[in-house]
């Protein structure tokens, strides 16, 4: 049944002829979990139809690279994104393979389900897939609807390719785990740690944006960077121990840590107790124990954890936070407008070509990230 399907879905969508001939695009793909040789070009992966009548297929211009798809590439959170693939396990194992990776994607609508009143073929869009869908190193990426947004029209797809991700993670921690919004901003001080990778970028200018005042923790070659994102204080955590460099400041009322580690120390001594002050973390064992245990006992694990965290903290007046990326075509509405009203802006370090995805994860993983490294895809 599938070929007809497909050949179907080509026909309706008008995808170009010679595509639609073949009925299949050009990819990276994974077959396997493993490091960066697992990665392979295919020009035959099958095109990705319309599932849902919510759903768009969009034709990618560019993407980026984020942390998670190196991660992904390894097997990091493989069983919690399966389940999310195949709640009832019904398909066999490795049915995810082959595995296209990537989030970000800038790009044109081709084609939209039954009940897509919002966006219609030829939009100009940007998006982040959530993790457990086909990704967007690719020609063409399906998504839902409340996944998409116009793109800003400030920017080009190259440009608008290295923001929703990362955007919308900082948007969960501060907005969804901090409870900060435009109004409650200004006045407020935020601490950002790992502030010169691409959430960090990305957090600052949302907060600078909204009139917080911050502070970003990062190495020395990165401080004119922060400065040119309009960060207030700017602390190199590589001339003198970070918690030393804090006792000279004034506390804070949100802390965002990008780092993991013993970043969680700092919140008691921090934050300013009894006022809602809040320690939000993005490196958390949430999926590592799913992996390791199993869904139930990793759950159970991850649950035991974060509530014994959250209850050491509320004691002492501070409330604790893990943060999770969050698709959201709302969120990307709004952070578009900041983008084309001037408040916020992409941050790219490297623009690669399609053919150097590989390159791009063994430069990620390399580390010191400045920002964003962007692919483009045609
Ligand atoms: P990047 O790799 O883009 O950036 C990390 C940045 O941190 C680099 O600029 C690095 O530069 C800096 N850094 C490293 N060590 C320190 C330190 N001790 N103090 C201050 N800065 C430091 O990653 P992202 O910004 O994309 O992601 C950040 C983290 O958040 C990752 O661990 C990622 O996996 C996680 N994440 C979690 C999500 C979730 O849903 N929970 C979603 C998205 C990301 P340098 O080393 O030169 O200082």
């Amino acid at each position: 049944r599938r070929p007809s399907l497909i050949a179907d879905a080509g026909k309706e969508r008008g995808i170009h002829s010679s595509c639609r001939r073949s009925m299949v695009m050009p990819a990276w793909v994974i077959d396997k979990y493993g490091s960066n040789d697992v990665l392979r070009f295919n020009e035959n992966v099958l095109l990705p139809i319309i599932h849902y009548p919510n759903e768009v297929i969009i034709k990618v211009h560019a993407a980026s690279v984020n942390p998670i798809d190196v991660n992904m590439r390894s097997g990091y959170g493989s069983k919690s994104l399966n389940m999310s693939r195949d709640p009832l396990h019904i398909k066999t194992s490795g049915s995810e393979f082959p595995l296209v990776l990537g989030r970000d994607v800038s790009g044109t609508v081709m084609e939209c389900g039954l009940n897509v009143k919002y966006f219609k073929p030829g939009d100009q869009v940007w998006a982040a897939i959530p993790p457990w869908k086909q990704g967007t190193f690719a020609e063409f990426v399906v998504a839902s609807v409340n996944e998409v947004s116009l793109k800003p029209k400030s920017l080009s797809y190259t440009e608008a390719a290295s923001l929703p991700y990362v955007m919308l993670t900082a948007w969960a921690a501060l907005v969804n785990s901090c409870g900060l919004s435009k109004e409650k901003c200004p006045g407020k001080r935020v601490l950002i740690i790992g502030a010169s990778g691409g959430v960090g970028t990305a957090a600052i200018q949302l907060m600078k944006a909204w009139g917080a005042h911050v502070t970003a923790v990062c190495s020395g070659n990165a401080v004119t960077l922060m400065k040119d994102l309009g960060a207030d204080d700017i602390i190199d955590y590589t001339v003198a121990r970070l918690k030393d460099q804090l006792k000279t400041r004034d506390l804070f009322d949100v802390i965002l840590d990008n780092i993991g580690g013993t970043s969680e120390e700092l919140a008691l001594q921090f934050l300013k107790p009894w006022s809602g002050a809040t320690f939000v973390t993005l490196v958390t064992p949430f999926l590592y124990n799913n992996d390791q245990l199993g869904i139930a006992d990793g759950m159970m694990r991850t649950g035991v954890t974060l509530a014994s965290k959250v209850i050491k903290h509320y004691y002492k007046g501070i409330h604790y936070r893990w943060g999770f990326f969050a698709p959201s075509g709302p969120s990307l509405d709004e952070v578009g407008e900041l983008v084309d009203a001037g408040k916020i802006r992409p941050v790219i370090e490297d623009v690669l070509p399609m053919s150097d995805v590989p390159k791009a994860f063994q430069k990620l993983e390399a580390g010191h990230a400045r920002g964003k490294t962007v692919i483009q895809v045609v």
